[in-house]
């Protein structure tokens, strides 16, 4: 079956008598037992659920893996994978993450002496360079969010086997339906679920997909022994919104290729990043890897009080941190998602204190385009 057609026809309610067409929510703690020293499929909701186990299997499916896990938050996802480490243990990590993967990084893993050490990601020759023998990850996003860089995900994976350490890629930007890191050589799969997976900003939820057993079992011995899973009716909005996901995905893609072209002519802004431009550096390698450039994109505006100003002038793209919605949002990350970066961090990395992230959404795209160019005119 084709991507659209899995979207739709998957075992929705596995063992349900009656054959709903949606998956029931099973709003249970814990599931009676026959006896009282074995137990059936379903113990108690922390350890496994009907509903969550449907949309597991689901995003392990349209991922390509074996096993799929669900998360309370997309960072609960990433602590869980980082948890797979032990003290002493070293991540080595692309510099343009997510500000709460940063924070994580910097402020909770260090509390168990897991260091994180940053290289640029998209110079695979650096990222072999810099493997030592504590080396545990390499833990990238691509495209990475704020700066849309591209890391070559397929020459990653190979340095990653031949140095026996694990390749996690968060493809939050991209979803499952424009990329697959499992089938490039990547070990672990994240997303915030909160992103494209949802679309409706109505859950905060994560998802890590592996493809090996033992890996498998590790994250579903951390996920019940941490007590992190995603309840059941935030899985059923979550299984309900992943339905449209290539309709929402093809429409918010297309208005973003659109607003990337229209801005990148613009004579006020200075620089755009989006992935699906072929003047983007590493357009060559997402055209290789991925099925499209996404609906999130970035762009310099010349100044912080620019940016600011167009952030407030929109009346469509709303002002809001996160991306991956039907609603189109607009967002200053050194001032928003990224504002927990320490400053010298976001110095060294070059996150211009300019930049606006847009997460382009279903509306109107010519309306989109006209809002925009209205905020940009008042200048
Ligand atoms: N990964 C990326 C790329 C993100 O942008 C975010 C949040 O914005 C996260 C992970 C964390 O996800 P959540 O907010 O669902 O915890």
């Amino acid at each position: 079956m084709k991507f659209a057609t899995r979207l739709v026809h998957f075992d929705g309610s596995p063992k349900d008598p009656y054959h709903p067409m949606a998956t029931p929510i099973y709003q249970t703690a814990t599931f009676e037992q026959d006896h009282a020293d074995s137990f059936g499929e379903y113990d108690y909701s922390r350890s496994g659920n009907p509903t969550r186990r449907v949309l597991e299997d689901q995003l392990a499916a349209l991922e390509g893996g074996s096993r799929g896990f669900c998360f309370s938050s997309g960072m609960a996802a990433i602590l869980a994978v980082t948890q797979l480490l032990k003290a002493g243990d070293e991540i080595l990590a692309d510099w343009d993450l997510y500000g709460g993967a940063t924070r994580l990084f910097g402020e909770v893993l260090n509390r168990s002496n897991i260091k994180v050490r940053y290289v640029d990601a998209s110079d695979p020759a650096q990222v072999a360079a810099e493997i030592t023998p504590a080396t545990r990850m390499v833990y990238v996003e691509s495209p990475t969010n704020p700066m849309l860089r591209i890391v070559d995900l397929t020459a990653l994976g190979h340095i990653a086997r031949q140095h026996g350490v694990l390749l996690c890629v968060d493809s939050s930007t991209m979803s499952p339906y424009l990329q697959n890191p499992l089938g490039l050589g990547a070990d672990i799969v994240i997303h915030s679920a909160t992103k494209f997976l949802c679309g409706h900003s109505d859950v905060t939820g994560g998802a890590v997909i592996v493809q090996d057993e033992s890996l498998a079992k590790e994250i579903a011995f951390l996920q019940n022994a941490t007590g992190t899973a995603l309840g059941p009716f935030d899985c059923f909005l979550l299984l309900r919104g992943l339905k449209t996901l290539k309709l929402r995905m093809d429409a918010q893609q297309q208005s973003a290729e659109k607003i990337a072209h229209f801005l990148s002519k613009h004579d006020k802004i200075t620089a755009v990043h989006y992935p699906g431009l072929a003047t983007h550096r590493g357009y060559d390698i997402q055209s290789k890897q991925a099925r499209g450039g996404g609906a999130v994109l970035s762009f310099t505006t010349g100044s912080p009080e620019a940016a600011k100003h167009v952030a407030e002038t929109t009346q469509l793209f709303r002002i809001a941190v996160s991306f991956g919605s039907v609603t189109s949002t607009i967002s200053v990350p050194v001032k928003m998602s990224h504002a927990s970066t320490p400053q010298a961090l976001k110095e060294s990395r070059g996150i211009p204190d300019d930049l606006i992230r847009l997460s382009v959404g279903i509306e109107d795209p010519d309306e989109l385009l006209e809002d925009l160019d209205s905020a940009l005119r008042t200048l």
